[in-house]
């Protein structure tokens, strides 16, 4: 048994005591069952959405026309969801109909994979499982619930999520529900990019991204949506999937080592686009792959770095180490060394805090224009530009003495 929340206990008790059938299903049962903790527990229950509404003090009719009202109870959302079914799919989308049920393997039907499709009573610990789902697990199997080829028909995303819980879970695909996925490939063509790019995000951070990246590739899913990297030649995009199982698990790390040696930052910025990622996620990953190559940087002198570390900024020091690690890991072990080596001069040079910026120079635009005795003028930029150079150089200059003396010998130099 797991430990289901209280709140979670409550809805279900109250909704039983009405006399509704109510259980938890999908991935809360699947997660408890393999010992995991569940990241959110739904409720499905015979009740109608108004009745839910009527049993509950505060509710919020999230997804009302789908049968989905979320109750608070002290402050947690519990979602609830009457039994439906799904009857005409619309392009391979969205269901297009949604049929309230009475009968907990009616909405077992629809689901996707038998690991997803249990239900399960913990106030009566009764276990619902038509399709075989703890068989599956404990075969480590995703498998689909009925015809393979029929339900990926019906909502082409299917395939997709199948490739992430194999990946998320570490499970193989059932032979029948793989082979399914060729002959589907034109109705996952229709899916909306964000629905792609949520599951992809999801085999990305996944502990098996490498071997999930495989599967999409195996499959054909991976040239509908990343033809970037399924039409690499093959040593390249083995190369790109060993790096995108970069550490830490972060979406933007993860995605500039898979795509830092395939493709330059402006292709990047355009897949980014193409599959709706957050434009902040996209500006980073185009920043990281376009510094990605830190390698080249091993022999540099301190003030060559300190260059380096004003063009990329303090804050993404970590996060191209890790992009950086990961690529070489992949390509060249033999070189992690000297490149560790590399790592740990930047990441010191960055923890010393140096003047990266005009703004964090020892004179401000008032002082080094009282230094040369000129009012507003081109010639302050010059000047700002000048002392930044000579403390990217030595950052011990950064003293308002010593600019305002290498201000004065600057401005003689110049003959003005
Ligand atoms: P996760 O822990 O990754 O959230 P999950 O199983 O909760 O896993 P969700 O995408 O949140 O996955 O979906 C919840 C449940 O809804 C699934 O377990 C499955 O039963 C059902 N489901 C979700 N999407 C589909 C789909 N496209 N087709 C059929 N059933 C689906
Ligand atoms: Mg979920």
């Amino acid at each position: 048994d797991a430990d289901v929340p209280r709140p979670v206990l409550d809805v279900i008790a109250r909704l039983r005591e009405l006399g509704h059938a109510v259980f938890l299903v999908g991935g809360c049962v699947r997660d408890t069952l393999r010992g995991v903790h569940p990241k959110d527990f739904d409720v499905a229950t015979s009740a109608l959405p108004e009745e839910v509404q009527r049993a509950f003090r505060k509710v919020i009719p999230t997804g009302i026309q789908h049968g989905t009202v979320t109750v608070v109870v002290g402050g947690t959302h519990v979602e609830v969801t009457t039994f439906r079914s799904e009857s005409e799919y619309h392009d391979g989308r969205r269901p297009s109909a949604v049929t309230f049920e009475q009968d907990i393997v009616k909405d077992l039907s629809r689901r996707d994979f038998t690991i997803n499709a249990m239900a399960w009573n913990p106030l009566s610990h009764e276990l619902v499982d038509p399709f075989g789902g703890q068989e599956d697990l404990k075969a480590r199997v995703v498998r689909c619930v009925g015809s393979a080829i029929e339900r990926f028909s019906e909502d082409g995303l299917r395939p997709l999520r199948a490739v992430r819980f194999a990946a998320v879970l570490d499970f193989r695909l059932d032979p029948g529900t793989q082979a399914a996925i060729p002959a589907t490939l034109p109705i996952f063509r229709k899916v909306a990019h964000e629905r792609v790019r949520e599951e992809f995000v999801k085999l990305l951070l996944s502990k098996r991204a490498e071997f999930g990246l495989e599967l999409l590739a195996e499959t054909g899913l991976l040239e509908v949506f990343l033809p970037e990297l399924a039409l690499a030649d093959a040593e390249a995009a083995r190369l790109a999937r060993a790096a995108a199982a970069a550490e830490p698990v972060d979406v933007e790390i993860r995605l500039a080592a898979l795509l830092a040696d395939l493709v330059d930052s402006q292709r990047a910025e355009e897949i980014g686009v193409r599959l709706k990622f957050p434009t902040k996620t996209i500006e980073r990953v185009r920043l990281l792959i376009s510094h990605a190559s830190l390698e080249r940087h091993v022999g540099d002198s301190e003030p060559a770095l300190r260059r380096l570390l004003a063009k990329v900024g303090l804050a993404n020091v970590e996060a191209l180490t890790s992009v950086a690690r990961a690529r070489i890991q992949a390509r060249e072990p033999a070189r992690l060394p000297e490149l560790e080596l590399l790592f740990g001069r930047l990441q010191a040079l960055a923890a010393s805090k140096p003047p990266l910026s005009g703004k964090d120079l020892a004179l401000n635009g008032g002082a080094i224009m009282a230094t040369l005795g000129v009012g507003p003028s081109p010639i302050v930029g010059e000047a700002t530009r000048f002392l930044l150079d000579q403390v990217l150089d030595e950052p011990s200059r950064n003293e308002p003495e010593t600019l305002k003396e290498l201000l004065r010998r600057w401005q003689q130099a110049r003959g003005s």
